[in-house]
């Protein structure tokens, strides 16, 4: 495992010394992260980076996953949905299955720290437990909120308004509450095997293995297999591409535990694919980070085409390497490309389908994006950035005077 200090090669001393002064005045609290799945999407991705790191800083920080029967995931998906806009139906008897799996985690649940740090609605429950321990409480959003659905949104914010401070990932996302919303964006890990520099030879040996030509282009799209992720609408803009540009397309994925929807999704992307064999649809284990890594260096374009995406953190890891990613202009991935600067933002198959052509003719233009997009991550999206902000937000929460020795 890498330690903090190593990251001082890319972003510099001072900004890992900020860190050690701010760890310091956090000496002996806990914090204790806590989600529903320890494996796949983007909140399992940073904490997996995140965590090690805090701990080189000399903090103690945990992090628990929340347990539940596939009928909770079943609704859980279903207020993901609704969350993001889609039109989901949730009855009283769902929601009273919510609260109690919420109920029985809490009843379970033993690493009860100073600072409970909660992702995503699954486990917001727990915050009931508040008078109890008398500790502080943050509830973190990773969910694209501009549209949530209005029952879900009334259920979900009466537990949200008992914690102390809310986080979400871009501004888009607030909303109307009685406690204080801070923004913070995610961000990537430039020295993890999903986004390490990687030997060439590497990189063909895993296109080989796939059996991906490497020497005609090649489109990806990194993503859990979930309509919001429009795997279908890649395949319908590749398909428009392919009229006229010889090329292949990559659509890599793999399932999270608190995701049920994969396999449907799976399912109509294959019928979608057909017999192409210029399709490659690849159901990849959940630690297959140097292959993804490898398969995102090997693109000549990067898609992320969401239809509603909290944040995207793929498009952060094309960027990084500098290629040139066109992105559906929803949720937090604007903040990520700005438009024909540092990548492509686009909002329907057709519009897709015309950037990927352009760039596949124009290299030096999707150079560019490419160069422009590593830069804009390298300011704004790496993963010490995203430490320094959430250790200047536990600062906050306490009294200056009495809590803590500043
Ligand atoms: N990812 C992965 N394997 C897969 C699909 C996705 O490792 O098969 C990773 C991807 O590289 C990214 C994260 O999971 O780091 C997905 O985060 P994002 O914010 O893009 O989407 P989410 O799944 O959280 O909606």
């Amino acid at each position: 495992m890498l330690h903090i200090n190593e990251y001082r090669s890319i972003v510099g001393n001072q900004v890992i010394d900020e860190l050690y002064i701010l760890a310091e005045k956090l000496k002996g609290f806990s914090i204790t992260n806590v989600n529903s799945t320890a494996m796949g999407g983007g909140v399992a991705e940073i904490l997996n980076r995140m965590i090690p790191l805090m701990r080189n800083l000399g903090l103690s920080v945990f992090w628990e996953v929340i347990k539940g029967d596939d009928v909770f995931f079943d609704i859980t998906k279903k207020i993901h949905n609704g969350l993001h806009g889609v039109e989901v139906s949730i009855t009283r008897q769902e929601f009273k299955h919510f609260l109690e799996i919420n109920q029985k985690n809490s009843e379970d649940f033993k690493n009860w720290a100073d600072i409970m740090y909660i992702h995503d609605p699954q486990p917001i429950g727990l915050v009931k437990k508040r008078k109890q321990f008398k500790n502080k409480w943050i509830w973190r959003c990773h969910i694209d909120f501009s549209k949530p659905q209005r029952d879900i949104w009334l259920f979900l914010k009466k537990f949200i308004e008992k914690y102390d401070a809310s986080v979400f990932s871009a501004p888009a996302f607030s909303r109307r509450l009685s406690i204080p919303q801070v923004l913070v964006a995610p961000s990537i890990d430039p020295l993890s095997d999903k986004n390490k520099e990687l030997e060439q030879g590497f990189i063909d040996s895993v296109l080989s293995r796939f059996g991906i030509d490497k020497d005609k282009p090649i489109i990806t799209q990194v993503s859990r297999f979930d309509y919001l992720k429009d795997p279908v609408g890649v395949i319908k803009a590749y398909r428009l591409v392919k009229k006229y540009t010889d090329c292949q397309l990559v659509l890599a994925g793999g399932g999270a535990k608190d995701d049920p929807e994969g396999q449907k999704v799976l399912k109509e992307v294959m019928d979608e694919a057909e017999a192409d064999k210029d399709i490659f649809v690849l159901l990849l284990p959940s630690d297959s980070n140097l292959e993804i890594n490898a398969l995102q260096r090997a693109s000549s374009v990067i898609l992320q085409k969401s239809l509603k995406e909290g944040f995207g953190l793929t498009v952060c890891e094309g960027l990084w390497k500098e290629k040139p990613v066109i992105a559906g202009a929803v949720g937090g991935i604007p903040l990520q490309i700005a438009h024909k600067y540092s990548g492509i933002l686009t909002y329907t198959v057709e519009g897709t389908a015309y950037w990927i052509k352009h760039l596949l003719h124009e290299p030096e233009y999707a150079k560019i994006l490419g160069q422009h997009g590593k830069q804009h991550v390298k300011n704004n999206f790496l993963i010490t950035r995203h430490i320094q902000d959430y250790l200047l937000l536990f600062l906050s929460l306490f009294n200056r005077d009495d809590e803590v020795n500043l």
